[in-house]
């Protein structure tokens, strides 16, 4: 992927320009971007540039590199974005801002004793396997509204739902498939679109789009 000479400005240009063609307000899109194996060196330049909202998909590698980043820019938000064990539930609980992979009971279950304990609600997006993967995280489309009665139960705040639709082919119709369930479920939240896609995710009803590769370059 070629780089911008300012990757952060070219990719809130053309959320901006997606949105107007999709009538859409362009702060209705939080843009996520992706740090995940990127040191805070190259972290630092974004934050710099006003970026507040980042995602990382390992609860360790955040440990290592948030807490001094957040002492300078007290406001930045963190989003794990990736699978979680549900052993890791308290670090993560106490670490992010919100979760975007919220996929099975028993990590629904970790997640509600972890923010009772830590007196914390860390609102979560529910993953679904929009594509019906056997290999790939996510709960089945049909498991959605017991996750948001269970989630509820639990006093496990739901921002919406989120997905990675499948590798190499077009993403549009699994947009429009998470946009459909979300709205019959009565949840505004979508996260979806990466860095090949979230231009369609936006035209396609997108509130959170994880950008990395667009931002940082290759990730090594
Ligand atoms: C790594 C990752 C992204 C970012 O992917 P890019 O293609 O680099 O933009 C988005 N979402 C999830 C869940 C990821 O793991």
């Amino acid at each position: 992927m070629e780089m911008a000479d300012n990757p952060l400005d070219e990719v809130r240009g053309k959320i901006a320009k997606m949105c107007k063609i999709a009538r859409r307000e362009a702060d209705e899109i939080t843009l996520i971007a992706v740090s995940k194996t990127h040191p805070a060196q190259r972290i630092m330049p974004l934050l710099e540039q006003g970026q507040r909202v980042f995602g990382e998909n390992r609860v360790q590698e955040a440990l290592d590199k948030w807490p001094s980043l957040r002492e300078q820019f007290p406001d930045a938000e963190l989003h794990l974005i990736g699978q979680l064990q549900s052993n890791k539930a308290d670090d993560a609980v106490e670490l992010f801002d919100c979760i975007h992979g919220l996929d099975r009971m028993s990590l629904l279950k970790a997640l509600a004793k972890a923010m009772d304990k830590a007196d914390k609600r860390v609102p979560c997006f529910i993953q679904v396997n929009i594509g019906k993967e056997e290999q790939k995280g996510g709960c089945a489309i049909s498991d959605v509204p017991n996750m948001i009665v269970k989630a509820r139960e639990a006093g496990i705040p739901i921002a919406g739902l989120m997905c990675l639709p499948p590798a190499d082919i077009e993403p549009a119709p699994f947009f429009a498939l998470l946009h459909k369930l979300a709205r019959d479920n009565g949840l505004m939240g979508l996260s979806m679109g990466m860095s090949g896609d979230y231009e369609t995710a936006v035209q396609l009803g997108a509130t959170h789009v994880r950008v990395g590769t667009a931002l940082f370059g290759e990730r090594g």
